[in-house]
């Protein structure tokens, strides 16, 4: 079965951001990169990296906030009104 995103999900981007990266912290290890199911996190130089337009497509799991060993990932959520939405169409 293929599983269309858009007809799940839909996400009203962030006014402002909710991830935030501790690059002191961050080892690059790559478990934020092999757990995001959204594959929103990439190795660059040694360290993580973001999408820069992560609000528009995180799912707000915060498995790269528990993935990360060192403690370098910052994770809330998204102000009320915006944000990941899953609902059947
Ligand atoms: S899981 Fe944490 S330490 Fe590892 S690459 Fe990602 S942010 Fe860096
Ligand atoms: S909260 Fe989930 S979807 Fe969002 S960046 Fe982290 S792992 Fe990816």
């Amino acid at each position: 079965m293929e599983i269309n995103r858009d007809q799940l999900v839909k996400v009203v981007p962030s006014p402002r951001d909710f991830i935030f990266l501790d690059r002191d912290a961050c080892d690059g290890c790559g478990n934020c990169v092999v757990i995001c199911p959204m594959d929103l996190w990439k190795i660059r130089k040694g360290q993580a990296t973001l999408a820069s337009k992560y609000r528009g497509s995180c799912l707000e799991c915060g498995s790269c906030y528990l993935a990360c060993d060192r403690g370098a990932i910052d994770f809330t959520y998204p102000p009320g009104g915006s944000g990941v939405t899953y609902e059947r169409t």
